[in-house]
């Protein structure tokens, strides 16, 4: 049976745990070749004895690498680009690193120096990303690539928990990608956001802890009752990258189990 994305070569930044892991496993199901990229150089090992174990190499057709980027420095992003050149040149990258500093907080709490590396990370990491992949695909003569980057509901809905420079990194992140999907479209370029819901990954939970009354005050939003799964986020990824979505562009893919629809919640 043919993979959803045999022949296409991939980045996965933030690949070395939550939603990035799940994709890369199922981009490699797929039959894609994935640059697993992280900042973390001891996670992205762990990440990978993972994926070996998962699907292990009699069980794809693709290849899996690592490779150590911080998506804050143009140079490392343009080294991960690079180095799928002699794979046959890069066709999609996922640009899902991120983070929300625990000392995010309201207008007048939030430091500012977590304001500034909150988007250099998760703004400025995602525009290096699109351009190196850009000028990637032209390098190669693509006529056809696709952006999936990483923003959240929270740049769709406000929410009285305040976590601003996050939010607004966000809502950044949702108005770059729909310019960068239209003013690419005649080249076959796709970009679209992903917005995953409050999920059980690391970066939320971690944060969350032990703390019953910060859970309960997300989860009394979802409809399911339930936080989302980084395998459910990484599916629609699949999607997105796959030929399946070649006339979904420049549209915020909300996978959020209707929270953002939502106005009551079932009891
Ligand atoms: P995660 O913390 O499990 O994974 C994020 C990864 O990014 C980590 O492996 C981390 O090492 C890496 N990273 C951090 N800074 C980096 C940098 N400068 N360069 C490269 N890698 C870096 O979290 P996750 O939940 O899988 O998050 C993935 C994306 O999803 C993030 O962009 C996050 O904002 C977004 N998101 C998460 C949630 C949620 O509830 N978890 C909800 C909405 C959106």
């Amino acid at each position: 049976m043919v993979g959803r994305l045999e022949r296409k070569n991939a980045i996965v930044t933030g690949a070395a745990g939550g939603i990035g892991l799940e994709t890369t496993i199922l981009m490699l199901r797929e039959g894609a070749s994935v640059l697993m990229t992280d900042i973390s150089d001891r996670g992205l090992a762990t990440a990978l004895q993972k994926v070996n174990t998962v699907i292990p190499p009699n069980l794809r057709t693709g290849k899996v690498e690592t490779k150590t980027v911080d998506v804050s420095d143009e140079s490392q992003i343009e080294a991960a680009v690079s180095h799928l050149d002699s794979w046959g040149g890069i066709d999609v990258i996922f640009n899902n690193a991120g983070i929300m500093h625990p000392r995010d907080a309201d207008s007048v709490e939030c430091p500012e120096d977590i304001w500034d590396r909150t988007m250099d990370i998760n703004v400025k990491g995602v525009w290096f990303g699109s351009k190196h992949a850009v000028l990637g695909f032209r390098r190669h003569g693509k006529k056809a690539g696709s952006v999936i980057n990483t923003a959240s509901v929270v740049g769709l809905v406000g929410a009285a928990t305040s976590q601003l420079a996050y939010t607004a990194s966000k809502g950044a992140v949702l108005a770059m990608t729909r310019e960068l999907g239209i003013v690419h479209a005649r080249e076959g370029f796709r970009f679209n956001s992903l917005c995953p819901a409050p999920l059980n990954t690391p970066l939320l939970q971690d944060w969350l802890g032990d703390d019953k009354e910060k859970r309960f005050r997300r989860e009394v939003h979802f409809p399911s009752g339930r936080f989302g799964e980084a395998i459910e986020q990484a599916h629609a990824v699949i999607f997105l990258a796959s030929d399946e979505s070649s006339f979904v562009n420049a549209t915020d893919f909300v996978v959020d189990g209707g929270m953002t629809k939502a106005y009551v919640t079932p009891q």
